[in-house]
């Protein structure tokens, strides 16, 4: 008996860890201090109207003879891949509701999908990122590349002379940076993955975060993606269902590798290992998905992207160099003082009472940088930032 090795070589899964063992540490030790955190990635804010209605309706149509729902299609209920099909199409996207798969988050599909893939394939990842692409590629022992994601290339790495990879993981709007590609990078990358054969994973789980509409929202909006790019979604951040778990993957027909469609083998692998959603779960996502729901959901977004732009705002007058935060409910800030990225999640929580994500538990290149997110309450946002403006200021 044999087990996986790899996992030996995967990092413990510190950063979070570390962080609530000294924001604990403190408070016990600090009693009276009320400590606020801007490092969460989770959203705070209830569901819309719209989906708790719907989860209810349809909990209670579970009840009923008629109404009652057993395993659902693998693939997910049509009504919801047409939701998300029509979705799609205000942003002038054409997807085949054949390509859509519902998901119980974007999680678990990135890590499933690689299900697809030979272990030796090449992948680039971006440094810094979401930690989970290069988890999930260290566990089945895929050898890695990592793209440079620094101050230069405002934390959005791009193709380069040379560079070679099979897999290529793109998260726009990004975590932890904050950055969104505009099209003209995409389209880069996709003339890039095209050239050389590479799939691009695409990460959209913050698209419904981006207000300008001259940027992408999805990879299929540049022409080429459908032959090179997958893209996981979710409504976790759109709609605040982290705790409901939907999510949507769509593999385009029109993906086609070593003479394999990469859509057969993905259904294939779901009608193996996965049962699909919830009904009542899919019911909500597809509430969301209405013009009511999304009106709703822009609204708690709103409120995200307002506590963002006051941090900016006030790192802005602390003179502190920062990026993201308009298009995302992050932002990212150098250390002041050149301090590193440990040292200053002490300091902000020792003299502002303040916790935040240290940089570098992202990858290398996050060392001397801080992440906080716009995901807190007004009133919390708007007390640290006061605290923020004494120290800083
Ligand atoms: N992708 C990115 C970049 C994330 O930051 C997160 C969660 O924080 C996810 C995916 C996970 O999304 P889900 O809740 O749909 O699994």
């Amino acid at each position: 008996m044999k087990l996986n090795h790899h996992f030996e070589e995967i990092s413990e899964s510190y950063l979070f860890a570390e962080v609530s063992r000294r924001v604990q540490s403190y408070r016990k030790s600090h009693p009276d201090h009320e400590v606020i955190s801007l490092g969460i990635g989770d959203v705070t804010r209830p569901l819309c109207t719209a989906a708790t209605q719907a989860l209810v309706k349809a909990s209670q149509e579970q009840g009923t003879q008629e109404g009652f729902h057993g395993y659902g299609p693998e693939q997910g209920y049509p009504f919801l891949r047409e939701a998300v099909q029509s979705y799609y199409g205000t942003m002038g996207v054409q997807v085949e509701a054949e390509d859509i798969f519902i998901s119980d988050g974007a999680k678990s599909d990135l890590g499933n999908f690689l299900d697809l893939f030979d272990r030796e394939n090449t992948v680039l990842i971006p440094d810094p990122v979401y930690p989970v692409y290069r988890d999930t590629n260290q566990m089945a022992g895929r050898p890695i590349r990592y793209l440079n994601a620094v101050r230069e290339n405002g934390f959005l790495p791009m193709p380069e002379e040379g560079m070679e990879g099979d897999i290529i993981y793109l998260c726009s709007p990004n975590n932890p940076a904050g950055v969104v590609y505009t099209r003209e990078q995409l389209q880069k990358w996709v003339d890039f993955a095209l050239e050389h054969e590479a799939i691009i994973f695409f990460d959209a789980a913050y698209e419904g975060f981006i207000r300008d509409s001259s940027l992408p929202r999805s990879i299929f909006t540049i022409p080429g993606a459908e032959k090179c790019a997958v893209e996981f979604c979710s409504f976790s951040k759109l709609a605040g269902f982290t705790g409901l778990r939907c999510g949507y993957t769509v593999v385009p027909h029109t993906l086609v590798r070593e003479g394999m469609s990469l859509r057969k083998m993905w259904l294939r692998r779901q009608t193996t290992k996965f049962n699909g959603v919830p009904y009542p779960v899919q019911r909500a996502a597809a509430a969301v998905l209405t013009p009511e729901g999304l009106a709703q959901c822009r609204e708690s977004i709103e409120v995200y992207r307002q506590n963002a732009a006051l941090i900016s705002q006030t790192l802005k007058e602390c003179g502190v160099w920062h990026t993201g935060g308009a298009h995302s409910p992050y932002i990212w800030l150098e250390c002041p003082g050149k301090m590193d990225s440990w040292e200053f999640f002490d300091t902000l929580l020792e003299k502002a009472d303040v916790v935040g994500t240290p940089g570098s538990g992202f990858g290398k290149n996050g060392e001397g940088y801080f992440r906080l997110t716009g995901f807190g309450t007004p009133e919390n946002t708007q007390k640290a930032m006061e605290r923020f403006r004494k120290v800083f200021g």
